[in-house]
């Protein structure tokens, strides 16, 4: 088969049976699809043959670069032992050494680790473990969660119920439990019509009115810490985080901290709550911890959490709650890896200056006449295009400004998906000066292209 017929078969097969997320088919069915056959540190290629840069680590998981050699090697040593057991009643070395780094690695306080698969489901594992925690305490009437406007926390009934986009989530609404929304710390578009730091920090002042009043019924606050991602790379403000964990221990409300986007680098330290020096009571953790090589989440929670569940079976207090690939094989073996690579070959340190290079080359793109606004926290960058910079007018919606600037970024060799009219950056920590570079060069060719 010649390349071009090979490719009109994918193409064929991929318009007749799978169905994309968070993507219009219709739309879809019109469009040739970009298929994606191999990938190398930070670039991927097509079945054409051409070579992108990876600009947002495909969705924000690949870590040390595509097919980094320990991380394959570890996989392909442990295909050769076992891909999956079950944690339902056995364990498996690898669940268990991930187990302690990841106690090790994660603030302090944290001791225990639950497995699942993906971010959506280490946040229901969250949520259900806070609820049942204080159920088990006889604190019967902590049944209700706060979180924060524009939150996202994964696409599950109940990570739907604390999030708070509109765009994603509204349409599901009768489905949802109830949970109290505090304000989203976007400083850009202030919802308290407040200015930093003017302001000292009215969002928090906002949060307290909330947890005063309720505090009784909260059982937890669960918050992406200084990075509200999927709704734009929306940045807390300093000490901001602080406070919020200031505000649940003065209230009796356990913090769960949502790092599914943040951890394992993504903000210049391994954890966004590193930052300020936060102990959540519960961490949540996916996307970047098997460097994006295989499906794994986990959820590490406190010891005093845990001993909540313990009892005779006919206490009935265990947590009732189990993945089929919970602690697979394959997947802990991929983390570790990734593990001691950040060890061997101090990725984080190594980053700093590419953090500090990556700032220096956004000064010239927060300078173009359509750029609202540039917002960054270490290798995580979303530059919001606006209408109008003076007065924040956003572009209409059927403008679809963003992904116009991404598709032509494509023709360019780069591939970034937006968020609405933020353009995203994520690149793999991995990425060198001079790909950074051409990096940051083609996004602000094809935002001025666009815009101007
Ligand atoms: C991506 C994401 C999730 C959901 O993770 P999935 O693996 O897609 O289910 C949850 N929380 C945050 C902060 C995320 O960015």
């Amino acid at each position: 088969m010649t390349m071009k017929s090979r490719q009109k078969r994918i193409e064929g097969m991929d318009k007749k049976y799978l169905w994309h997320p968070f993507t219009q088919m219709q739309e879809w069915v019109e469009q040739s699809p970009l298929i994606i056959t191999e990938g190398r540190g930070t670039y991927i290629k097509d079945a054409r043959g051409r070579w992108y840069i990876d600009g947002i680590s495909s969705l924000w998981v690949t870590v040390h670069g595509h097919r980094k050699q320990e991380i394959d090697t570890a996989i392909k040593e442990q295909l050769d032992k076992i891909s999956h057991s079950t944690l339902l009643g056995f364990t498996n070395p690898l669940a268990a050494e991930l187990a302690e780094k990841l106690v090790q690695i994660t603030p302090d306080g944290l001791s225990r680790v639950f497995y699942s698969d993906n971010g959506s489901t280490a946040v229901e594992v969250g949520l259900k473990i806070a609820y049942q925690y204080w159920q088990q305490r006889g604190v019967k009437d902590k049944k209700k969660f706060l979180s924060l406007k524009n939150a996202y926390h994964g696409d599950t009934i109940g990570a739907v119920s604390v999030g708070g986009i509109d765009l994603f989530h509204k349409v599901y609404s009768p489905l949802l439990f109830k949970s109290f929304k505090a304000p989203s710390p976007c400083c850009y578009r202030c919802e308290l019509k407040k200015r930093y730091p003017s302001c000292s920090l009215s969002c928090l002042k906002q949060m307290e009115k909330i947890l005063k009043r309720n505090h009784g019924e909260i059982a937890a606050l669960i918050i992406e810490p200084l990075v509200q991602g999927a709704a734009g790379m929306i940045l807390s403000p300093p000490r901001y985080l602080k406070g919020v964990q200031g505000l649940c221990r003065k209230y009796n409300v356990l913090l769960i901290a949502d790092e599914v986007a943040t951890g394992f680098g993504r903000t210049g330290t391994l954890f966004a709550c590193d930052h300020e020096g936060v102990r959540p009571d519960i961490m949540c953790l996916a996307k970047g911890i098997t460097a994006g090589y295989l499906p794994l989440a986990a959820t590490v929670t406190t010891e005093k959490i845990y001993r909540a569940f313990l009892g005779k079976y006919e206490d009935l207090k265990t947590f009732f709650h189990g993945h089929t690939y919970s602690g697979n094989q394959l997947a802990c073996a991929a983390a570790l890896a990734s593990l001691n690579v950040f060890r061997k070959e101090r990725t984080l340190q190594k980053l700093q200056t590419k953090i500090d290079l990556l700032e220096k080359e956004l000064d010239a793109i927060a300078g173009m006449p359509h750029v609202g606004e540039v917002r960054q926290k270490g290798f995580m960058v979303g530059i919001e295009l606006v209408r109008d910079r003076k007065t924040k007018e956003p572009y209409a919606l059927e403008e679809r400004i963003g992904w116009k600037v991404c598709s032509r970024a494509r023709l360019k060799g780069v591939l970034i998906r937006p968020l609405g009219d933020v353009i995203v950056l994520m690149p793999p920590l991995s990425i060198s000066r001079d790909e950074l570079k051409s990096l940051l060069r083609v996004t602000g060719e094809a935002i001025q292209e666009i815009t101007r």
